[in-house]
């Protein structure tokens, strides 16, 4: 299966230590965008920098894997102090090699953490670790992103997570969780 999907959440801040725990997962392998930030937004999305010291508190080891550019993926890496691998080339499997000896994890212990389904889900099946799958986050609808959800809605999880309860989605009305309007 290449598009296997763990666990499917709302946001990133729905992750719990204890989920994660029951999963036997001691490190994370991040997306940042759309998934930690706005995209293109140099600032972490509401309650990520909270979410962040709750996870390395209880000793997940943190990466940034993403496919966007160098300076990018520097400033905002440095921002909220989490190591990072540049120009990733998701789903290709170099980045993830390189994340996982950086974390110093067997593989069995780490798991992905994106939005996109050809690059952050396909990328952990070819990588063979698990994936957390969070809706991307958005601050409104642009033509590109409403293409992207109509070609990646038959893969989209129907149960997520939200606040620690599991329910269900009907990937229809993804756009509607998805497309807060601010
Ligand atoms: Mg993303």
């Amino acid at each position: 299966m290449l598009f296997s999907i763990t666990a499917a959440f709302n946001t990133v801040t729905d992750i719990s230590p204890d989920m994660l725990a029951s999963l036997g997962i001691r490190g994370l392998i991040l997306d940042i965008d759309n998934t930690l930030a706005y995209h293109n937004d140099p600032l972490p999305a509401e309650g990520v920098v909270e979410w962040i010291e709750q996870m390395k508190e209880n000793g997940i080891r943190l990466i940034i894997v993403s496919n966007n550019f160098y300076l990018r993926v520097k400033l905002f890496s440095e921002l909220v102090g989490i190591d990072c691998v540049r120009e990733s080339k998701k789903p290709f499997q170099k980045g993830y090699k390189l994340a996982a000896m950086r974390l110093g994890l067997p593989k069995r212990s780490l798991a992905a953490v994106g939005d996109q389904i050809f690059t952050d889900v396909l990328g952990a099946n070819i990588f063979k670790i698990k994936m957390l799958y969070t809706l991307p986050i958005s601050r409104k609808s642009s033509r590109l992103l409403r293409l992207r959800q109509a070609i990646e809605a038959p893969f989209i999880p129907k149960k997520i997570y939200c606040s620690g309860e599991q329910r269900t989605v009907d990937h229809r009305l993804v756009n509607a969780i998805t497309y807060k309007e601010n």
